[in-house]
């Protein structure tokens, strides 16, 4: 496994390094401050898109039919390809994770499309996210009121109407939703068919029947809007269903659903690793201020956070490996999930144990961080369903 990156992403992580300190963090700070998310007129994110972010990582209709990058064991990660966009994600996490995902770009939307979408719909969806002219999101909705975790269990129903399809049903937590050029949303034409009669369409914004927008109240992460809607009789043309009929009757759409997330997870786990660093770092440096690192009890605990956010980011790095190469990598994403939030989690509440009264009070770094982190566990599978899926391929059970 290669685990070098190309001059590009390293010239994009030093991108990242200096908007980190002076506008990627105070932004979310403010944020967190004031409760509401960073709006989407914010003058940053058009400085993100002067620096080259907020881009598909599409290559383009040139480049089809291969999305990948080339699959050979010696190639370093190269700007597109899972592992770069890993250093990327740890990196702006590290800085501010809400911040990261208010982000302009086509978001969690994206793997699906480049998975399971037509070369038109990789145009007409992505197309305009390779040199935007202006800020512009996209948004992944699978979540409902009755369907987290169980997600063969929604009830966002779709009933063909001549060349359109009707889509009724209530989604929730969806990131930018509100701000999204489109939305990609899961919906059934059959609950009785369970996952094979799941289908995935491209809702586009100002479609009538989207809408009751609420941004939800979060307990950290709060530079991002995590959004429920309603999709009432809404009329959605047939080049909108992502990959066409024909992707469904090779009873693939499930299968594009859970590949997505075995692309998504080790992007998620990732980022729980740059929270983790971050509070880390903070915690040092306490510790180095109030002459803790003496007590060989405190670097200990702070060494063994280390150990573990090294082995969960080489977790994520393999799952994101296997990806580039086309290799299946369920396991590998499923453990990079369940692992890094935990690790994590440990870095951020050691960092609470040793400020003391100062983090309890509720305005220092860690004391963010401690709330950001939590959810980590929680989005794209929780850490429990991650260990259902692992232990059932240990004793080759089938996926349920
Ligand atoms: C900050 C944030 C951002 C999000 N962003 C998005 C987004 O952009 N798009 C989107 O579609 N969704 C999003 N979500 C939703 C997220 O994917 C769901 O919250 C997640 O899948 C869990 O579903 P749930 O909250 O309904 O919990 P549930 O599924 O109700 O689970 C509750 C508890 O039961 C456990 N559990 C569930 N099933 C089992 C089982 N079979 N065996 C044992 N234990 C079980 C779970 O581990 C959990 O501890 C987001 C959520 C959060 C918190």
């Amino acid at each position: 496994m290669n685990l070098s990156i190309d001059e590009a992403t390293q010239k994009r992580l030093s991108g990242i390094r200096a908007i980190g300190e002076s506008q990627i963090r105070p932004i979310g700070l403010d944020a967190d401050r004031l409760g509401r998310p960073t709006p989407p007129d914010h003058e940053f994110f058009g400085l993100l898109l002067k620096v080259g972010l907020g881009r598909s990582r599409w290559a383009g209709e040139n480049a089809e039919p291969s999305d990948g990058e080339a699959s050979k064991e010696s190639t370093p990660a190269r700007p597109g390809s899972s592992r770069s966009m890993l250093c990327i994600a740890e990196e702006m996490s590290y800085w501010d994770r809400g911040v990261a995902v208010s982000f302009p770009g086509p978001g969690l939307g994206e793997p699906p499309l480049l998975s399971m979408g037509t070369l038109d719909q990789k145009r007409r969806f992505l197309g305009p996210f390779l040199q935007p002219e202006r800020p512009r999101w996209g948004s992944f909705a699978m979540t409902e009121p009755g369907a987290g975790s169980d997600v063969a269990a929604i009830a966002t129903s779709a009933r063909k109407d001549g060349d359109h399809w009707i889509l009724n049903g209530d989604k929730s937590f969806a990131a930018n939703a509100s701000r999204a050029d489109w939305i990609l949303v899961w919906a059934t034409i059959d609950a009785s068919q369970g996952r094979e009669g799941h289908r995935a369409f491209i809702i586009e914004r100002d479609t009538p029947g989207l809408g009751d927008f609420v941004i939800e109240r979060k307990m950290g992460l709060k530079a991002y809007e995590s959004t429920s809607f309603t999709l009432r009789d809404c009329r959605v043309p047939d080049e909108n269903l992502i990959g066409g009929e024909e992707h469904y009757a090779r009873r693939a759409g499930f299968k594009g659903a859970m590949r997505s997330f075995n692309a998504t997870r080790p992007l998620v786990a990732v980022m729980a690793v740059g929270i983790g660093r971050a509070a880390l770092d903070e915690s040092l440096a306490f510790a180095r201020e109030h002459d803790l690192l003496g007590l060989p009890r405190v670097r200990d605990r702070l060494e063994r956070v280390r150990r573990g956010l090294r082995a969960a980011r080489l977790l994520c790095w393999r799952a994101a490996w296997l990806a580039d190469h086309s290799q299946p990598n369920i396991v590998e994403a499923s453990m990079a999930k369940a692992t890094a939030p935990t690790v994590a989690l440990e870095a951020a509440s050691l960092g609470m144990e040793l400020l003391g009264e100062v983090g309890a009070r509720g305005d220092h770094l860690i004391e963010k961080l401690f709330r950001d982190v939590k959810a980590m566990d929680i989005v794209e599978g929780t850490g429990q369903v991650q260990r259902i899926v692992m232990a059932r391929h240990l004793v080759q059970l089938p996926r349920e």
